[in-house]
Order: structure tokens, then sequence, then C-alpha cells
């Protein structure tokens, strides 16, 4: 479907939980506050979430992003998984994760329909990575990323940079991935949501900068989505620069999103979200549910706030899903 500004939506991103492994130092506080423990109830269920799906399938959803928190703590993910490979008209369904449980889970995932995986990494420095993460071990996330690879799965890898001396050194290790694998490494602009507000982000001409000291570097001059490529010469990935707040890409922006508890966000930055879970639950007809998501699609805002001040949203990105 098109929304009234003509933009054509057809990627929906559903977070399959708040919980997460990690604490990342700019997505979520070191110690959950009371709210932030969400009760399973208050959860999209699996047939639910299924469900979702089909409905927006009906309205030219074509690509599918499971996210979270971490979606790979959600204990049917693969459930989730096969029943949306069956749903006519997802062509693609793809996991966003920090990598912690891929090595384990990558080959299932893989068997039951995911087709890409975008995996968080925001260092090649062990002691960075732990710090960061507030206790992630880098290892085991490299070798969720080889594994993806052997079994031919599409990796990207997302970098959000916050400043940091030890930046250069890492924005240089960082992109080494890209060199030798079919391997994009994309930075993005920190966004002004939840615990981020306390950090500072590294623009994009920055990394450019110090990577075309290092580095022959050639704009491809393609926005794909959200991100602007580069390519360091002779490699076999790409680099790519994704700035939601700097270089605002609401002109093209397809997507719409569904949080963990069935909060549909027309725009990743809106506050008002159409509650879903509600009116699946009152036995609302699948038709009328339909009518509704569509009706709040069509009226999205045509720009994000994001773009007019700065604004902060109330929410964290573990609810939202990134
Ligand atoms: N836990 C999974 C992961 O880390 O990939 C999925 C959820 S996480 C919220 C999704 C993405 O959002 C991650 O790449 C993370 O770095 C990014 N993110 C978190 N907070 C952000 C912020 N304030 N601005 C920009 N990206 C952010
Ligand atoms: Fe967890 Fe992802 Fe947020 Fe890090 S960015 S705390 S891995 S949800």
């Amino acid at each position: 479907m098109k929304d009234k500004y003509g933009r054509e939506i057809d990627y929906l991103r559903i977070s399959l939980t708040t919980s997460c492994n990690l604490r990342c130092i700019y997505c979520m506080p070191e110690l959950l506050e009371k709210e932030s423990n969400i009760s399973n109830e208050k959860l999209l269920t699996k047939d639910e979430i299924i469900k979702i799906t089909d409905i927006f399938s009906k309205i030219g959803i074509k690509k599918i992003r499971l996210t979270g928190g971490e979606p790979l703590l959600r204990e049917e993910i693969n459930e989730i998984i096969a029943g949306i490979n069956k749903i006519e008209g997802i062509k693609e369904i793809c996991l966003t994760t920090n990598g912690i449980l891929l090595e384990k889970n990558i080959e299932e995932l893989k068997k039951n329909g995911l087709t890409r995986v975008n995996i968080s990494l925001d260092t090649v420095d062990e002691d960075e990575y732990f710090k960061i993460t507030r206790g992630g071990n880098l290892k085991t996330v490299l070798k969720g990323i080889e594994k993806a690879i052997e079994l031919g799965i599409k990796v990207k890898i997302n970098t959000v940079l916050i400043e940091s001396p030890k930046n250069q050194k890492n924005i240089l290790d960082i992109v080494k991935l890209s060199l030798n694998e079919n391997i994009d490494v994309r930075f993005i602009e920190l966004m002004p949501i939840g615990v981020a507000k306390n950090f500072k982000k590294v623009n994009a001409e920055k990394v450019i900068e110090i990577l075309s000291k290092e580095y022959e570097l050639e704009n491809l001059e393609h926005f794909e989505g959200t991100s602007r490529y580069y390519k360091i010469k002779n490699s076999t990935g790409r680099i790519g620069f994704i700035n939601p707040i700097s270089q605002c890409f609401c002109e093209s922006c397809n997507r719409v999103r569904i949080t963990s508890q069935g909060g549909l966000k027309n725009c990743l930055s809106s506050k008002m979200e159409v509650n879903i879970i509600e009116l699946l639950r009152e036995n609302i007809s699948l038709d009328e549910i339909r009518d509704i998501i569509e009706k709040n699609i069509f009226n999205r805002n045509e720009k994000s706030i994001f773009e007019e001040k700065e604004q902060s949203v109330q929410k964290k990105m573990n609810e939202i899903g990134g």
C-alpha cells in the first residue's frame, strides 16, 4: 500500500521481546527499572505474530525483520519464522541480533526460512566490546558471523558509534570485516532515544574522513533503503551509512514497526501507537483490524520528529526494536 505521501510501504519490523542478554550502554540502563519487566501475557504470542504478519501481507508487506530486545531469546523463534514463511506474499524474513546466540541457532533458523541476518557489532576489540555491551563476549559473536557466512546467509554488520578516543582504531578495524567476505559494514547514527541521550554521536563525515586516509574509498552513489553505500577499493563487501538524524530518509521510508506488546508504530519517532494486541484479543474481525492498520499507515507523518528538533522519544530502543 501507499501512504498519503505516495510512499510504498512493504517492510515490517516486528519486535519479539524487550528482554536482552546484553546491556549496551546507549540502549539499555545498567539495571532494568521495574516497569521494564514485561510479563509474558502482555507480549504478542507466536500465533498473534503470525496472524498480524498475515494481515500486513494483505496490505502489501513483503519483507519482515524480527528484532527486539534480543529476538534469539524468544523460545519460539523457529516456529515464528516457519509460520511467517508460509504466508503468501512474504518474500524475505530477516533478523537483527546481537549475535551472542547466533552460532547455535543459525542452522535451524535458515531451515525454517530465515533469509538474511544483521548483526550488531560496534567494535572488534574484545575489551571495548565487553565494556559497550556490559559483559558481551566478542569471540562468540564472531563465531556466529562465520557460521552464517558458511551457510550462505547474507550478513550485514550494524555499527553504532558513540564518541570515544578509541574510535579511529575501532573504525579502521571493523571495516576489515568487509575486505575479504561479502559482508556489508554499516555505520548507524546514534538516535537520541532513552539512555542514548547521554552519549554523543559520531557523524558519517568523520568516519569517511578516517577511512579515506587509510583506504581508497569509492562512493557507490547508491542508496538502498536507508543506507548510502561506499566501497573500499578491491574489497568484497561494502561500507554503508545510515543517518536518520543528519540525512533524513523520510521521503523514501518504506517501513512500519510492531512493538513486542503489539503497538503499531508507523514511524520510529512517533509516540502514537495503535494497540493491535488489544484489537486481536477483543475479537475484532481481521478485516476491521486490517482497515484500522491501513488508515493508520496511510496517515503517517511526512517527516520524523528527529529531523525537526532532534527531539527524543520516550520509549527505549530495546522496546521499539531499532
Ligand atoms: N538486540 C538486537 C541487536 O542488538 O541487534 C536487536 C535490537 S537492537 C535495539 C537493534 C539495533 O538498534 C542495534 O543495531 C543497536 O545498535 C541499535 N540501537 C540501539 N539504540 C540505538 C540508538 N539510540 N540509536 C541508533 N541505533 C540504536
Ligand atoms: Fe540488547 Fe540490542 Fe539493545 Fe544491545 S542494542 S542492549 S543487544 S537490544
